[in-house]
């Protein structure tokens, strides 16, 4: 007799429990953005973490990647993205690609991304996803984000995952009239405070204090 293999239901929602949960928790942190939403449902976070910390991959805390960095918990992912009230037309700047997680749901929601990492090996492992996930649109480059892109500014959105003294001058420079940049500020772990920073058409800006986080530094070279 030939045995057709079909594939049991347990076999096929193996890990599905563990992304509904932290969509779940998503939801409950009061994000209801169904764009965000899908493009978090549509990254497999597994991919980002570390073979030490895969069963903790949907919880919503921040993990070790290589280099003493951190990949963001969920929510603040989400809640980021969801403050940058992105647009599928449109150019994001990303600084800190880290593992590439938020790099991967930018890049879901937008035209395109330019990501910058100080870190080669991250930016290498980072590209690596990228290519095994087909998001093409996905410009990564090493070096000092906190002097931004120059040679491709001005930049619709721009969003920083590494915690600055304060709101680094040159990026609010390559932000295009109209744009918003998310940034968390802080010198102390215990005290940054994630900001919402919007330049108007005349180029006035205006900041709005979203909550507080605790991020890596962005070390300037
Ligand atoms: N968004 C990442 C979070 C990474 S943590 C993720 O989802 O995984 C912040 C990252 O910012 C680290 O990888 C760190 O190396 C990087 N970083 C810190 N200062 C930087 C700078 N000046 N320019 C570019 N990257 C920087």
């Amino acid at each position: 007799m030939l045995y057709q293999h079909i594939p049991t239901q347990s076999s096929v929602n193996e890990g599905a429990g563990d992304r509904i949960r932290m969509l779940m928790k998503l939801r409950n942190s009061g994000i209801n953005n169904v764009e965000v939403l899908s493009a978090m449902e549509s990254v497999p976070r597994e991919l980002f973490v570390e073979d030490a910390f895969l069963e903790h991959a949907y919880d919503d805390t921040a993990l070790p990647i290589p280099s003493g960095q951190t990949i963001s918990q969920p929510t603040v992912v989400g809640w980021m993205t969801w403050a940058l009230d992105l647009e599928p037309r449109m150019r994001v700047l990303e600084i800190g690609t880290g593992s590439g997680y938020q790099t991967s749901i930018l890049s879901k929601l937008s035209r395109r991304v330019y990501t910058i990492e100080r870190h080669r090996d991250l930016l290498a492992m980072a590209e690596e996803r990228f290519a095994h996930l087909k998001l093409t649109n996905i410009v990564t480059k090493r070096g000092d984000g906190s002097k931004g892109w120059r040679d491709v500014a001005p930049f619709d959105r721009i969003m920083v995952t590494a915690a600055a003294s304060e709101i680094p001058a040159e990026l609010l420079e390559q932000l295009s009239p109209g744009g918003i940049m998310v940034v968390p500020v802080g010198n102390n772990v215990a005290d940054q405070i994630l900001l919402r920073v919007e330049k108007s058409q005349s180029g006035d800006i205006s900041t709005q204090h979203l909550m507080n986080v605790r991020f890596v530094p962005l070390v300037q070279d």
